[in-house]
């Protein structure tokens, strides 16, 4: 396998994608492994594109992991609405913390040490650990998963899959450039090896492709049938005041958008159980989103009166409100 290794690395110099948290191919200048571990964690639910203003936000306003360890809470809740997930940005915080205080503000530099920190998972670990610290680690993703998949033709389905293809992206880590590595591999799942329709008459491992010589690669990797969404249903109170600010709760630490600023909610296992305030209440239509485990509809209510709520302007509310709240403040406002 190492003409699949050269041809990819080989690749890799030649197309590697600019993002503002990487070094070039081959580079010697030290790589931070905050920025590494940043930008893992942000992209573990979001795409580059999406990623990147959130990755120059944070690293322009905390620098360093010791600034992210010293800042509120609320102000890295706030600075991470829209990528969401918000118990990653929880562990964020649990994690430059531990680092602070046990690590003098320097991250460890093994796969084991990284993994030892609150919040770090198997896969960041990995990555932080070949990308900064040029260990030959394995570091498998969904990407990585795919490209697996079709090279070596598993019919097993996901996720029983995942030992066989763990097995077989490690077969092929090397101690020789195990960061380009690690990065070559993604990019290629990004870019080349497409989930819906991958662009194999550019893919420099062609050569060694079996999902290709099999005329159907887009058919792996093998998915086991999807059980269907459950949906749940609740209600949304928008408490729209005379000087255009809106009535916001704060969210119970524990829980789907836990520590979250949000709008008064019910019915769907996330809220209260009455409306805030004497309203009164008119219907405004209602919103959908999709959580992880979930479809939520929730319907929207716009009234005057909120009671104890925590008003703010409507502007400010609008760029600190998690999706699904922030869709039922636009729908309120139309
Ligand atoms: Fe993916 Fe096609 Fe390359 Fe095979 S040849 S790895 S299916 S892009």
């Amino acid at each position: 396998m190492t003409g699949l290794r050269r041809a990819l690395l080989d690749w890799y110099d030649a197309h590697a994608r600019t993002l503002p948290w990487r070094a070039p191919p081959g580079s010697t200048e030290a790589i931070d492994p905050y920025r590494v571990w940043l930008s893992e964690v942000m992209l573990q639910q979001t795409t580059t594109v999406h990623a990147a203003p959130y990755f120059e936000a944070f690293t322009r306003r905390w620098p360093t992991v010791s600034d992210l360890a010293a800042a509120d809470d609320a102000d890295v809740m706030s600075a991470w609405a829209g990528l969401g997930y918000y118990a990653r940005a929880r562990n964020l915080l649990a994690c430059a913390r531990a680092v602070a205080r046990e690590h003098g503000g320097v991250f460890p530099d093994t796969e084991e040490g990284l993994r030892a920190l609150p919040g770090l998972g198997p896969y960041t670990a990995a990555a932080v650990a070949a990308i900064a610290f040029g260990r030959a680690t394995n570091v498998v993703d969904g990407n990585v998963e795919r490209v697996m998949s079709r090279l070596f033709v598993v019919e097993t389905p996901l996720p029983a899959a995942r030992p066989e293809l763990r097995s077989l992206a490690a077969s092929l880590v090397a101690d020789d450039r195990p960061g380009d590595w690690a990065q070559a591999l993604m990019d290629l799942g990004a870019t080349v090896c497409r989930p819906r329709s991958p662009d194999c008459p550019r893919c420099p491992v062609s050569g060694w492709c079996a999902g290709l010589a099999s005329e159907a690669p887009e058919r792996f990797p093998v998915k086991a049938a999807k059980a269907a969404k459950p949906e749940r249903t609740g209600v949304v109170w928008v408490a729209l005041d005379a000087t255009g600010r809106v009535g916001l709760v704060r969210r119970p630490d524990k829980g789907l958008l836990g520590g979250m600023l949000g709008l008064p909610t019910a019915g769907w296992g996330g809220g209260e159980d009455a409306p805030p305030g004497s309203g009164p209440w008119r219907d405004a239509g209602s919103v959908a989103h999709v959580f992880t485990h979930f479809s939520l509809t929730l319907e929207v209510q716009v009234g005057r009166d909120g009671g104890d709520l925590i008003w703010t302007e409507a502007e400010a509310a609008r760029a600190v409100l998690p999706t699904v709240f922030r869709k039922a403040l636009e729908r309120a406002l139309v």
